[in-house]
């Protein structure tokens, strides 16, 4: 029997393969960057087919790292980016453009036009738990068939196919043009706008809207359940392909969320707070997102609230890369502890406008509160603030929506090494932070998916006993400095509206 569980983790900035053994341990773990291509401010792209090199590569990178084999493997799950979209040709598998990345903002014309077909920014709220906003695929899907040459008409022959990152790569791992499997699970598709909530199937109302040809979209299967088996060819080769997961849901199964009112935070590139409502769809009032939890074989289907902030880490990476104030990211911290606090200074990183609870399109970034005395320390301390603060207007929503306070938040991601950072997180929501032993709580989630579907797991019980608290922070600012801070938050948050016409 194979002792080992793969996992490939499609993310925004990198592609990695992980191997899990029965404890949920890290056995072995390669990693790939890939180009972040801005060709135009508020646009964000992928090279597909890079990211498929580094898929393969991280893959064999792996299984050479832990002198493994394919045979050593009972099964690969897949967790990806979500939202990112890509168009390719069924017949050639080359991308008609570039992957389309969550963040770029490019449809913000096609979502007012959607708008405008009456209902607004709600018109879609009801059947797939999303607003209209830039982030979701289906208006990418639009943009591409409108401003890329001839594509429209290829994709009304039924020639192109449609899928976000865990499609792309599951369809390449299975064949590609010689049989590849075009399919992906409902959390992905909750994130296109394209995707009846209750029904999981594809709305066909909603692709007329936008002009999407139902062919190019790939069946809608559980997030737990074989798919296939990867080709012979490449490292993986033979191996069942048994589970997807958009990443942060993949996250919140990795962090064992699996009963109703767990929450978890991944703190990545952008920070995604995910609260599992069970089997009751929550319509948000409060500016969160309804979703797909996870879909495990035939069981009912587990939804989520979601507060989705677009900037967090890549605020940090805009620091060290932009302005080149900090070399490594590491190091924010090291200049935000030469000071007490942000000596009054705010910022807001509307970057890609707002996400969750405010879904502006027209925000842009500000620095608010400066004066002579503000320095570096000052800059980073604020930095770091506004993903706390970020967290905190979530866990707001949430609250109201949910009408249960959370008490304790389980925390994951790049960001949680930072433990100023979490002290604050902690002090100013005003709730204990925990960190699990096993921070790659996105790719360990894909790998309980795709183990669960072959039997490596026997039971969602596993998982829970699995998990393993590492280290928590418990608040210790005053009542009236943490409302009083996030007062001053909130005002600097109304600076950034309005800046996009
Ligand atoms: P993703 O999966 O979205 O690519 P990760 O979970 O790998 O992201 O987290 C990377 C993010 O964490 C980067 O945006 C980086 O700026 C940030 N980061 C990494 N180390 C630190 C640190 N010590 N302090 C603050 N931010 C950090």
């Amino acid at each position: 029997m194979a002792s080992y569980v793969a996992a490939i983790d499609q993310g925004t900035t990198s592609t990695r393969t992980m191997i899990f053994d029965h404890s949920g341990q890290v056995v072995a773990s390669d990693q790939r960057e890939h180009k972040q291509i801005f060709p135009k401010a508020g646009w964000v792209e992928h090279d597909a087919e890079e990211i498929w090199a580094n898929t393969r590569a991280t893959a064999a990178g792996a299984l050479a790292g832990a002198d493994l084999t394919a045979g050593d493997i009972a099964a690969v799950g897949i967790t990806n980016q979500r939202e990112t979209t890509l168009v390719w040709d069924r017949r050639t598998g080359k991308p008609v453009y570039n992957a389309i990345v969550w963040q770029d903002t490019r449809t913000d014309r096609i979502i007012g036009e959607l708008g405008a077909l009456g209902g607004g920014q709600e018109r879609y709220r009801d059947r797939t738990g999303l607003p209209l906003a830039t982030y979701f695929s289906g208006p990418k899907i639009k943009w591409i068939l409108d401003n890329v040459e001839g594509v429209r008409e290829r994709a009304e022959n039924g020639d192109l196919l449609f899928g976000n990152m865990d499609t792309w790569v599951l369809w390449n791992m299975t064949g590609g043009v010689d049989g590849g499997i075009h399919v992906t699970d409902p959390t992905n598709a909750s994130r296109t706008l394209l995707m009846d909530l209750d029904t999981l199937s594809w709305d066909e109302s909603i692709a007329a809207d936008m002009g999407i040809p139902m062919s190019m979209l790939p069946e809608i299967r559980s997030s737990s359940e074989t798919y296939g088996t990867t080709r012979e060819r490449g490292a993986l080769g033979g191996v069942p392909i048994a589970g997807i997961l958009g990443d942060q849901q993949a996250a919140t199964f990795g962090q064992a969320c699996l009963s109703v009112g767990e929450a978890k935070n991944t703190y990545g590139t952008g920070n995604f707070v995910l609260l599992n409502t069970g089997t009751d769809k929550v319509m948000s009032q409060n500016g969160l997102l309804t979703t797909v939890c996870y879909k495990i074989g035939s069981k009912d289907t587990v939804y989520a609230l979601e507060g989705s902030i677009a900037v967090t880490g890549s605020l940090v990476q805009w620091l060290r890369d932009n302005l080149k104030m900090i070399s490594s990211a590491a190091e924010i911290e090291e200049h935000a502890r030469t000071v007490e606090d942000n000596g009054g200074a705010y910022i807001v990183p509307a970057f890609s406008g707002l996400f969750a609870p405010y879904w502006r399109s027209d925000a842009r970034g500000a620095v608010v509160g400066l004066t002579r005395y503000v320095n570096k320390g000052h800059l980073c301390r604020a930095v770091l603030e506004a993903t706390g603060f970020q967290t905190r207007e979530v866990i707001d929503a949430m609250n109201a929506d949910s009408g249960v306070p959370l008490k304790t938040l389980k925390v994951d991601g790049g960001m949680v090494v930072n433990d100023l950072l979490m002290q604050f997180q902690a002090d100013i929501l005003g709730v204990s932070v925990i960190r699990p032993k096993v921070n790659e709580t996105t790719a360990l989630g894909a790998a309980y998916a795709a183990g669960l579907a072959v039997g490596f797991w026997e039971s969602e019980d596993d998982i829970r006993s699995n998990w393993a608290e590492d280290r928590r922070w418990e608040p210790s600012m005053d009542e009236s400095r943490r409302e009083r801070e996030y007062r001053n938050w909130k005002k600097a948050v109304t600076r950034t509206f309005d800046w996009v016409e």
